[in-house]
């Protein structure tokens, strides 16, 4: 039923979730420890947030029925990933109380749209360039210099629909499958030094809170490692976190906003990516802050005071994707007191498939990353200090 008042939904209501993934269940298990029932809506009858959740709707999406199932039983309605119909949520949004709304899924989802609004706000980002054909790439690349990254604008992810090129040919194969009207970004390469990712929270009231700025390390496009705090001067540290309030005032949030950032050798930021939902660089959350970023998420769209998102002690968080989980099995005695174990109940274990990730707690991140390399789970080792092992090697 659409929601006429402002009035906070307390425990006892009913939470829909779009989307039953990794990050559904870690929102319904929070939502669970502070007595809200959860409905989950995934046309997977086995997702992770299904065996976790009080009413598991299986349907698709476009599904009407389940539509007006949700619409119904929810006191509101949440996301839970980014790549899901925008039409349905406005649907929603306009039939039952959906505090996020479509309008910040619209800019975030399209990663032109997204910068856009980002360099409007004078909000820094890379140097970038509209591509609809082999001509534009040309004039993109000149511009811009090379190597440039070219990417899809909606639909990427983990690296999915991104090439580096250097020339105009590299990039026809990328450009092929364009159609009329349709576009792709061509950014600048950044060479940066670390990337880093704040999540911010921001109430319906418009309040706004940040975690800890972390270290991401990514690994064939996938995140690999986070570091909580992130190894970087204190100054990076409150930038970053103003950088992350003044994108989240910009695009009115209210939920999560991810704000994933690259820090340049001059130790400037520049904003790489947004993503309005819990984020994969803040499960430290769960187990290093005295709220996790699932709870702050509920907080925000059930209408409660947002919590204190203080770092309780340093972290690294690591994934667990589907190759890591037989020496993960292996060496489980060997995980430290102060490790905990995350895993989503996913049955098919996929190469880069997430299973779940472990987060280390601890007084040094230098000796947690220590304890990671010498598990030996997760193979390769991760070098200490400044990394810059971005995804592409120019
Ligand atoms: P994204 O999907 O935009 O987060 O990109 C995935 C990864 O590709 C980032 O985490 C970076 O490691 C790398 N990357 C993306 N854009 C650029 C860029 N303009 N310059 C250098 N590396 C990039």
């Amino acid at each position: 039923m659409k929601r006429k008042s402002e009035q906070p939904i307390l425990p006892g209501g009913t939470i829909g979730i779009l989307g039953g993934g990794q990050l559904g269940r870690m929102l319904a298990l929070e939502g669970k420890r502070m007595g809200y029932r959860i409905m989950i809506l995934d046309p997977s009858p086995d997702c992770p947030a299904g065996e976790v959740a009080d009413h598991h709707i299986v349907a698709d999406y476009q599904d009407d029925l389940a539509a007006k199932q949700l619409i119904q039983m929810a006191d509101v309605t949440t996301y839970e990933f980014e790549n899901i119909d925008l039409g349905i949520v406005e649907e929603l949004e306009r039939r039952s109380y959906l505090p996020q709304g479509h309008q910040l899924l619209a800019v975030t989802r399209h990663r032109l749209q997204e910068k856009k609004v980002l360099k409007q706000g004078n909000i820094p980002v890379a140097p970038y360039a509209e591509v609809r054909n082999l001509d534009d790439l040309r004039t993109g690349l000149k511009q811009l210099g090379t190597p440039a990254v070219l990417k899809t604008v909606t639909g990427g992810y983990d690296g999915k629909g991104q090439w580096l090129i250097r020339t105009p040919e590299q990039g026809k194969e990328a450009l092929q499958d364009v159609q009329e009207g349709q576009v792709r970004i061509l950014e600048g390469y950044i060479p940066f030094v670390k990337e880093i990712s704040v999540v911010v929270a921001r109430s319906v009231q418009g309040d706004i809170r940040c975690f800890t700025p972390v270290e991401n390390i990514h690994r064939n496009h996938i995140l690999h490692m986070t570091i909580a705090p992130a190894r970087v001067e204190p100054g990076v540290l409150e930038e970053a976190q103003e950088l992350a309030k003044q994108v989240a005032k910009r695009l009115q949030v209210v939920g999560l906003l991810a704000v994933e950032m690259f820090l340049l050798k001059d130790q400037r930021l520049l904003v790489n990516e947004l993503a309005p939902r819990p984020h994969n660089s803040g499960h430290f959350t769960y187990d290093a802050c005295t709220v996790s970023q699932f709870e702050q998420h509920l907080r925000c769209i059930c209408g409660l005071p947002l919590g204190s998102p203080r770092l309780l002690s340093p972290a690294v968080m690591v994934n667990i994707l589907g190759e890591h989980v037989s020496p993960l099995m292996k060496h489980l005695p060997d995980l430290p007191g102060e490790a905990k174990l995350h895993l989503y109940g996913k049955k098919e274990r996929k190469k880069g498939r997430k299973m779940g990730h472990v987060t280390f707690l601890g007084d040094s991140v230098d000796m947690m990353i220590n304890e990671v390399n010498n598990l030996g789970i997760w193979g390769q080792e991760v070098k200490q200090k400044g990394q810059g092992d971005g995804v592409f090697s120019p």
